[in-house]
């Protein structure tokens, strides 16, 4: 049984038109370039497709997450996952935050413009030296009369090069978690730079660069939420983060089964098509059952996460679950092209090399096991330690 209303449905077919017509012919040189055009977030934008979650009040459509779903499903089929993902840190990861907890004035300033894909919007957490462990980041706001003085650097941004803003976490405070806050930082802020787009291994459509901050100096307003707040925000972000990128396992997994059986179809060896082997037949098998099995545990997990049930460990059990099959399911649907699986030319060797990403991203597997194992009461008891 589909989770989707008609709603949803009928949004995906307009979302679908705009995939075909507008994102699948021109992907290839999207991935050439390592970015996104402007155009697109505009062309988005335009159509409702970047404000879904976005209060009706900011220019959005203040639907659930299960529009989001199909933003995500929709634009994964474009076949080049980077295009997914750098729309994604823009509506929902760079974006939504602000507009849960944000005043109005910066909802204003940045907000209605990302629904509206006139600004560009990335999120700025990780650093060189502190990934998993957020509470750990070096990245310093000193309030100096009306502004914020930043100094620090982040790395592997989503949409670094091309954000319009980066919302930023920052240390306003004592170590460790509580003295976190979220600051919003234009890119024309005075003491911004962008210190070097990142080349990565996939992913190729969407931008990630390091920023520096050198006595970067931000109105005090810009803070998003109280201040030594920012910690618990980016907490509840993870959770729509995470349930994003296992919802692009899911239906990049999708893509990679579906040119896998194609090409099984297609190619013959020792005189019959190679699924005539029960080998691939079972391989394939295997594939289908675990894209199932990553989907449903995935829909479960939006599923409470829209009911606003605590849901922490199912969303972190489906995005363990959905990025550690994707890089099995890669391999599998990828090994039935042969030498082809090695081949630019051929989409399964983008698809492959796109799918190790997404067990670091936004939480890697291991820091996901750790949640797992503590809402599930596997952490070992006081009186035992
Ligand atoms: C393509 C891509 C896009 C990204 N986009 C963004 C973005 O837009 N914004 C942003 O802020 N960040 C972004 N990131 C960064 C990403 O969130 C981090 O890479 C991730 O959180 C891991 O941090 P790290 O790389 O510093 O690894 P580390 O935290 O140094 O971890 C290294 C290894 O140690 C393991 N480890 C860490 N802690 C534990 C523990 N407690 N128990 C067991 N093992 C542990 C990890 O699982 C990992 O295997 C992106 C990363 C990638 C690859």
């Amino acid at each position: 049984m589909t989770p989707f209303t008609q709603e949803n449905e009928m949004f995906r077919l307009s979302l679908r038109q705009l995939v075909e017509r507008e994102i699948v012919p021109h992907a290839p040189e999207w991935e050439e370039a390592g970015a996104l055009p402007r155009d697109l977030f505009r062309r988005l934008g335009e159509q409702g497709f970047l404000g879904v979650r976005v209060s009706e009040a900011c220019g959005g459509s203040g639907l659930d997450f299960w529009s989001t779903a199909v933003l995500v499903q929709e634009l994964v089929r474009c076949g080049s996952i980077g295009v997914a993902v750098s729309v994604l840190a823009h509506a929902e990861f760079a974006t939504k935050v602000i507009d849960r907890a944000g005043s109005e004035e910066i909802k204003d300033l940045f907000v209605r413009p990302a629904a509206a894909g006139e600004r560009i919007g990335a999120l700025g957490a990780t650093e060189p030296d502190a990934g998993s462990d957020v509470g750990a980041i070096r990245t310093r706001a000193v309030r100096e009369g009306d502004d914020y003085v930043i100094n620090g650097a982040k790395t592997f941004i989503t949409n670094g090069s091309i954000a319009d803003f980066v919302t930023t976490v920052v240390r306003t405070g004592g170590p460790g978690h509580r003295g976190i806050s979220l600051v919003v930082v234009p890119a024309d802020a005075q003491g911004f730079r962008r210190s070097r787009r990142l080349r990565k291994v996939g992913c190729h459509a969407s931008d990630t660069a390091e920023l520096a901050f050198e006595d970067c100096r931000v109105p005090a307003r810009y803070l998003v939420g109280p201040e030594n707040g920012g910690f618990k925000l980016i907490m509840q972000g993870f959770e729509s983060e995470r349930l994003v990128l296992a919802l692009i396992c899911c239906q990049q997994m999708r893509l990679m089964w579906e040119e896998a059986r194609r090409y099984g179809h297609e190619r013959k060896a020792f005189g019959q098509p190679l699924l005539g082997f029960q080998v691939w037949r079972h391989r394939l098998a295997d594939a289908l059952t675990s894209i199932e099995a990553a989907e449903a545990l995935t829909y479960r997990a939006i599923d409470l996460y829209v009911r606003g049930e605590p849901c922490n460990g199912e969303i972190s059990m489906a995005k363990l679950f959905a990025a550690e099959s994707c890089v099995g399911v890669a391999h599998d649907c990828a090994q039935i092209f042969g030498g082809n699986r090695y081949m630019e030319e051929y989409a399964i060797a983008r698809l492959q090399r796109d799918s190790l990403a997404f067990s670091v991203g936004a939480g890697t597997s291991e820091v996901m096991r750790e949640i797992i194992a503590r809402t599930s009461g596997l952490e070992p008891r006081e009186e035992a330690r």
